[in-house]
């Protein structure tokens, strides 16, 4: 014998029932029990149709019209019209029961366990009735039987517990009389030894096919849902999970307790004791292989098999003075709660002894906290415990697996990832079995924490990185490129997944939470929200992905700002801004301490010569030890543009002008001549060396005019550079004559740092500086005489890109 059990979804229409007749007629069994549920979101409408008629709300009608609508439709379209009104009379007159029942509510204006347990039963009365007949209609050899003249509960409703010596009884009594090779009978519903309908609890008719499987002692007891069996995750919330090939019963009922709602967690029981294999399979798949649940007998698989999660949650605790070496105070707050007919999820106990917190039903919060502190009230009274303190908004995660029991440092692997997301965690218990390890978090934390550890215990290989890009010129459009042509490389060769969720100008911005398709990013953006870059820090929030990183290409002050909202939630910051780390010590020295207690990196190293690789190499010497005696460098790619190509034939306003066109200056050029942007990169190079300096403890020797570092405006600003054409020339002239180029060099050496023009004689590192190249010279402990010499291209939006694209990879490997 084969019991089969469809779920909602599999019943949920007309074609889908089609694909349930297939699979039910392939069976090779000669005998075959097919469980079936209500049609998918039926028994929702149900409820909520009796709870508006209790409230006397006349809207619970519409929602009964909904609900025949869809049984009659299913029917007219599953039977041809001559055999329909036979079957639309039988399921009309139910209705009418239906409505009469819902209407009595409606009177009263209340609804008991009873009548509710009643109404919601028509879900799979009518669910079944319907698919035997199209079964019948079909030619199988089918036949029907009422589920409730079967099982047979107490008469607590709603958490109605089955007597299987009456029901197992019965259901050997009736299934070995049949002689049909297939029954169909309703899954859910059951009765009262009084003969009322009560039901085993949401996602029930899991339950009825397993009673009806052990009773029968039968091969195998199928479960057909809408997904290819028991995965490492839910498959709703986290894409790359897996269905799980074989599992114990022990693993299936912890993932299935701690959420896994594939499964309902009372089915395992009755299976189990008579050694019957569960199989999950998907009925829009059917040839997926799904997953198997049978005894573990080898012991051997994976330590971690899967991570499940349950959401409304509420943390109650109970603390105080008066708990500490007197017995029995856990055992009373454990019985006041289950005479409440409230059931722990989840237990912890501080080795204290001075509090005891337990997890509960978040629906269950007000009852509990009531019951509890009317039990204690006589010690709350003397001060003796504390009014027990309920938290919401809460969810458990688990990790599930057999064989985590003789594995070290699964927990400890759990909760830094956790921590490394920001998912703060409110309690912490492990299963005395050392099957699970569970943790209670936030409810909004739930999806980051379970694809966070998804991706640590089933994704060793490629780690997701989830970027927010703000600024799109230059810089960031060439950095979008090199994403787009490098992220099959990066999969392939680094694991790291890059996706771009979010983009903005200074105009509009953009987000898709399954990642921007790059080919096309313009367009989108161009149709995107108006920007705003509090607004997109929100969502950055809101999206709440692991390892965010906010990457911003501007040269704004307004954005740079905003990087400690960033930082303070766990999300790296990678920038090209030279603004907060020039800005004040105290706002620089504070972004890297958010970052380190945060454990979010802060990575600017194209602050200083673009791509070049200065400021990480900067840290790895003084992490090593070394320290920094003295650092020479040129650090402006546009300065050395502008002097490598200024001589007696051509004007130096023509060459800054050449500069400008060329994309070496920033958009307004005095940023660059005026050595402005020389001081913040020296500035920044002497605070990564270890000191403390500001922009205003540096020495610019200016070899700009006064009048031109007063200009407002790019126009005034070239017009007095004609104007100082020959103080210009002059200084080519005499370093000529003196045989040496013009370099605009940065210094920094016993806690002072200066800017300025200087004559560089031929033997000099700085002499053959072609281009707009950087150099950088550091004098250190460890490099004395010999500096430790950086050069190359310093300027240009292709190598600061690449400069940003190797902060972001340097947060991959982090
Ligand atoms: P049915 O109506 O067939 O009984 P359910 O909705 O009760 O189906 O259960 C199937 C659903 O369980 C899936 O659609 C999925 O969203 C959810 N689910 C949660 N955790 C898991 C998991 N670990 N593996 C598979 N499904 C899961
Ligand atoms: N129809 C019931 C529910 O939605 C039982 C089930 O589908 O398993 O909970
Ligand atoms: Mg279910």
């Amino acid at each position: 014998m084969k019991v089969l059990k469809f779920g909602g979804t599999s019943v949920a229409s007309a074609k889908n029932i089609a694909l349930v007749k297939d699979i039910v007629s392939q069976s090779d069994n000669l005998k075959n029990i097919v469980v079936v549920s209500a049609f998918g979101g039926i028994t929702d409408l149900l409820l909520q149709a009796a709870h508006l008629a209790s409230e006397q709300n006349e809207k619970y009608k519409s929602v009964l019209k909904d609900i025949e609508e869809r049984h009659l439709n299913t029917i007219k379209q599953l039977i041809p019209v001559h055999g329909q009104s036979r079957i639309l009379s039988k399921v009309k007159s139910d209705l009418n029961i239906l409505e009469t029942l819902l209407e009595g509510s409606y009177l009263i204006g209340e609804i008991t366990t009873k009548l509710s347990d009643k109404i919601v039963s028509y879900g799979e009365l009518l669910s079944s009735y319907i698919i035997f007949e199209f079964f019948k209609q079909e030619q199988m050899d089918v036949t029907y039987m009422d589920s409730r003249e079967l099982i047979k509960t107490n008469d607590l409703n709603e958490k109605a517990v089955v007597n299987f010596e009456v029901t197992d009884a019965l259901c050997k009594t009736f299934f070995e009389s049949v002689q049909k090779s297939i029954v169909v009978a309703p899954g859910f519903i059951s009765s009262s030894e009084m003969g009322n309908s009560t039901t085993l609890g949401r996602g029930g008719s899991d339950y009825t096919a397993a009673i009806f499987a052990a009773a029968m002692n039968a091969d195998i007891l199928e479960i057909w849902t809408d997904v290819s069996g028991m995965y490492t995750a839910n498959p709703k919330l986290v894409k790359q999970a897996k269905a799980l090939p074989h599992i114990s019963y022990e693993e299936a009922m912890e993932l299935s307790h701690f959420g896994a709602k594939v499964l309902y967690p009372p089915t395992i029981q009755p299976v189990l004791s008579k050694g019957i294999s569960i199989l999950i399979k998907n009925t829009f798949k059917p040839d997926d292989k799904g997953t198997l649940i049978t005894q573990n007998k080898n012991g051997k698989g994976k330590t971690v098999r899967g991570i499940s999660h349950v959401e409304n949650i509420a943390l109650l605790s109970l603390e105080g003075p008066g708990m500490v070496g007197i017995p029995g105070i856990s055992k009373r707050f454990f019985e006041v709660l289950s005479q409440a007919g409230i059931s722990v999820v989840l237990i912890t106990q501080a080795s204290s002894e001075h509090s005891i917190c337990v997890g509960i039903s978040a629906e269950d919060t007000d009852e509990a906290v009531n019951t509890v502190n009317a039990a204690f009230e006589y010690e709350i009274d003397r001060n003796r415990i504390k009014p027990v303190i309920a938290e919401g908004n809460l969810a458990i995660i688990a990790l599930v697996g057999d064989n985590m029991k003789s594995h070290q440092g699964l927990s400890g692997k759990m909760f830094s990832t956790l921590g490394r997301n920001n998912v703060n965690i409110r309690a912490i218990a492990q299963g005395a079995s050392e099957r699970n390890v569970s943790a209670v978090i936030k409810k909004n934390d739930v999806k980051k924490a379970l694809n966070a550890l998804h991706e640590e215990f089933f994704e060793e290989n490629i780690k997701q990185l989830n970027l927010f890009v703000m600024g799109v010129g230059n810089v960031g459009s060439k950095f979008l490129k090199q994403v787009q042509q490098q992220k099959k490389y990066l999969k392939e060769n680094l694991k790291l997944n890059i996706r771009i969720i979010g983009i903005s100008n200074s105009r509009t911005m953009v987000f898709d939470e399954d990642g921007i398709a790059l080919k096309n990013w313009e367009g989108l953006l161009e149709k995107g929200e108006k920007a705003d870059k509090n607004s997109f820090f929100d969502t950055v929030q809101k999206l709440n992905y692991r390892n965010s990183i906010f990457v911003d290409n501007t040269a704004s002050d307004e954005v740079a700002s905003t990087y400690d909202a960033y930082l303070g939630n766990s999300i790296s910051v990678v920038t090209c801004n030279k603004i907060a780390c020039s800005s004040n010590y105290e706002n620089y020295q504070g972004l890297k301490n958010m970052a380190r207690e945060y454990n979010a990196p802060f990575l600017f190293e194209t602050n200083v010569g673009a791509g070049l690789p200065i400021i990480d190499t900067l840290k790895h010497l003084i992490a090593s030890g070394d320290k920094v005696l003295k650092i020479q460098a040129v650090l402006s790619g546009s300065l050395n543009f502008v002097f490598n190509n200024f001589n007696d034939k051509i004007a130096f306003h023509d060459v800054v002008k050449q500069a400008q066109e060329e994309g070496y200056t920033e958009p307004d050029p005095k940023i660059d001549l005026s050595g402005i942007d020389v001081m913040r990169k020296i500035l920044i190079l002497a605070r990564e060396s270890g000191n403390r300096l500001e922009i205003d403890d540096i020495e610019n020797k200016s070899f700009l005019p006064k009048e031109s570092l007063e200009t407002k405006s790019n126009e005034d600003f070239f017009a007095s550079l004609k104007k100082y054409e020959n103080d210009f020339q002059d200084l080519y002239t005499q370093a000529n004559e003196a045989d040496c180029k013009l370099k605009y060099v940065a210094q920094y050496e016993d806690g002072r740092a200066s800017v300025g023009l200087q004559q560089i004689p031929k033997n000099h590192d700085f002499y053959n500086l072609q281009g707009s190249d950087n150099i950088v010279l550091f004098y250190t402990e460890r490099y004395p005489n010999q500096p430790m010499i950086i050069k190359g291209a310093g300027a240009g939006a292709e190598v600061t890109a690449s400069g940003i694209f190797a902060d972001i990879i340097r947060i991959g490997n982090f």
